[in-house]
């Protein structure tokens, strides 16, 4: 019997591409994994009626562990969207993002190394919307200056922040806990709380009540989120783990990913008490599709960062120096890296010949 089981799930657009090229390098390593193979996405809709299979689900239940491709959001079909759906229905409360520069691939910055923590199930994404003119919509706008709460324009779309006392103890406690596990110095808890009082405000409060825990063990401090963007772009080496609610972690998060070189290089993991979900933060991008030109590495990272998980630290090493080794030479990358370097994307390697290039390492 295999090691580990894994539950894959290929997604579509370049999502097949890429992860064949992420379990070929993660093989290569002689790791020991019995893939699970998991299909979620809009081809599978016609057989299944949902973009999202009960037994998928199932899968990443029974095995605790996955790695996925990027699923396209079916447009007009009443389902939001297969990622958020996995991540509700296993309630992976994190969403763990690190921003690690490499050099080679033609980041502005050579000295980046954040990770961001994300609240991954409530704030503005919990999804609870009032759509403009309806009637509860215009009831709570009565509701609420019933209650001397303020005025709402009646025309108004809206959207609730809930945030809870449970949902950010828990978040910020796992970013204490990754910061001792992994040896960092610092968490910084980012918020709005000066303005929004009773959300952030109250994130705020049980950031620095779970904080007074780790007293003397991990260094804390408090920012607002827009100086927290400002301080990103001007000296990203004073931050090292950043836990937000889930709007700010999105926004900071594509900002962190923009400072190491892209949507191509970032890796991604959604994890729970009970499973956890890896994939990189990047999109199917469907013009791609089978052409063997996107771009594996936050892929392969995201699978790093799930050997990681597994306590397969030799293989991760392994290959993110081969990654490391690959990019730094610059020589047989993707387009996107091959453009962002010299300016042509000439001369530039398919997905999976990149992939044999960092195989070609170990
Ligand atoms: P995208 O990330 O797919 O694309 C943004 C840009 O980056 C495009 O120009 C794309 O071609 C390029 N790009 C992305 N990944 C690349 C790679 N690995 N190599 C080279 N170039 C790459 O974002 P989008 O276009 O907004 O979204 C496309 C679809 O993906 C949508 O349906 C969206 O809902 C979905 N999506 C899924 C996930 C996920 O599965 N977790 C995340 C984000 C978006």
């Amino acid at each position: 019997m295999a090691k580990h089981t894994v539950t894959l799930i290929p997604g579509d657009g370049i999502g097949p591409e890429i992860t064949t090229a992420m379990r070929r390098v993660v093989e290569a390593t002689g790791v020991d994994i019995n893939w699970e193979i998991a299909d979620a996405g809009e081809h599978v809709m016609a057989e299944y009626g949902t973009p999202l299979p009960e037994h998928v689900i199932e899968s990443v239940r029974k095995n605790r562990v996955a790695i996925k491709g990027p699923v396209t959001t079916p447009v007009g079909t009443g389902f939001r969207s297969v990622n958020v759906a996995l991540r509700k229905a296993l309630d992976l409360y994190t969403n763990l993002r690190p921003a690690v520069s490499i050099p080679g691939t033609g980041a502005r910055y050579d000295d980046v190394d954040i990770v961001i923590v994300r609240e991954n199930t409530e704030d503005l994404y919990a999804g609870v919307e009032f759509e403009e003119g309806k009637p509860e919509t215009l009831e709570l706008i009565d509701f609420v200056e019933a209650h001397g709460a303020g005025t709402i324009r009646r025309d108004s779309g809206i959207s609730l922040k809930p945030i809870s006392i449970t949902g950010s103890e828990r978040i910020v406690r796992w970013a204490f806990e990754y910061a001792l596990a992994n040896d960092r110095k610092k968490v910084t808890a980012v918020h709005k709380a000066n303005i929004l009082k009773y959300s952030d405000g109250l994130y705020l409060d049980v950031a620095r009540r779970v904080a007074a825990e780790y007293e003397g063990r991990v260094e804390f401090e408090d920012r607002i989120v827009d100086m927290t963007c400002m301080g990103f772009v001007l000296y990203p080496e004073q931050f090292d783990v950043v836990v937000l609610p889930n709007l700010y972690g999105d926004i900071v998060s594509d900002l962190a990913a923009g400072l190491i070189g892209g949507l191509g290089i970032a890796p991604g993991a959604n994890i729970g008490e009970n499973a956890a979900v890896f994939e990189p933060v990047h999109g199917s991008a469907p013009k791609y599709t089978g052409k063997d030109m996107a771009n594996p590495t936050a892929e392969i990272l995201s699978a790093v960062l799930m050997l990681r998980h597994l306590g397969e630290k030799d293989a991760a090493d392994k290959i993110l120096a081969g990654v490391r080794s690959v990019l730094g030479e610059g020589v047989n990358v993707t387009y996107d890296i091959k453009r962002t370097n010299t300016g042509s994307t000439e001369g530039s390697v398919g997905t999976q010949a990149y992939a044999d290039a960092i195989i070609a390492t170990f």
